[in-house]
């Protein structure tokens, strides 16, 4: 008898439960009663298992590599809505701007610019997010908040990109959790929406942080996606 895929991935649909349940419990805590999206984050996970979530209401998926991205998306199914959520190399644009509705990881005006033209090429809007560095490390992407406003302002005069919000990878702190830079982003991102409420070049809505680890913490300081990928579908072997 051929094996049924909710036995198969019975785990990932114990997941599943948990962490919707988990989300709902934060934003009670938070005293929320917005919007917060569960994303799967799809690296180095088997389309079949991705599909399965997808049928139990993971309807969002973010992709972090280019290729591995073109080489699974014909074996998706179920109409997922999805995000580009890696870091991007310019010349690698013009292969997803069709493919994804979203791109969290804008992070110079060069890239934004090329997200422009290629979506002016495509006859399509971009949204984007500006991905910060919030915790100033060395080796992540992202800009510098100083640099914020600025890049803000010069995205808001590209017709083909809109700026939906910010993104952050932030570090882990010292007590294990990442809330110090949680609220920084929270800041961050209340100043944007707020100074840019009467601008009809902005639609300011959109907070994408927390993964595995922290998601609970990102939720009680404002986010309104959580990337999850290893709670999710399980531990990859190895770390990006
Ligand atoms: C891998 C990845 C995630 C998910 O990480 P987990 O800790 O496995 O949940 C989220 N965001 C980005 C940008 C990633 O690359």
């Amino acid at each position: 008898m051929k094996e049924r895929s909710s036995d198969k991935f019975s785990d990932v649909e114990d997941n599943i439960k948990r962490i919707t349940e988990n989300i709902e419990n934060a934003k009670l805590r938070a005293g929320r009663t917005d919007t917060v999206r569960l994303m799967g984050v799809t690296k180095t996970v088997d389309p079949e298992k991705v599909n399965f979530s997808v049928s139990r209401g993971v309807t969002l998926l973010g992709e972090n590599r280019v290729q591995e991205f073109l080489d699974k998306r014909d074996r998706y199914v179920g109409d997922p809505e999805i995000h580009f959520i890696g870091g991007l190399q310019t010349n690698k644009v013009k292969y997803i701007i069709d493919k994804v509705k979203m791109i969290h990881s804008a992070d110079s005006e060069h890239l934004i610019a090329e997200i422009n033209k290629r979506a002016a090429g495509a006859g399509l809007r971009m949204d984007i997010l500006i991905e910060v560095n919030i915790g100033g490390e060395e080796s992540k992407s992202g800009i510098k908040p100083e640099m914020l406003d600025e890049l803000a302002y010069k995205t808001a005069e590209l017709e083909n990109v809109r700026l939906r919000g910010l993104m952050a990878i932030p570090p882990v702190d010292v007590d294990g959790s990442s809330d110090r830079y949680f609220a920084q982003m929270q800041r961050l991102y209340s100043d944007l929406k707020e100074k840019t409420k009467d601008d009809g070049r902005f639609m300011i809505d959109t907070l994408s942080m927390g993964m595995s680890g922290d998601y609970e913490h990102a939720i009680m300081h404002g986010s309104t996606i959580v990337r999850i990928g290893s709670v999710l579908y399980g531990y990859r072997n190895y770390n990006t």
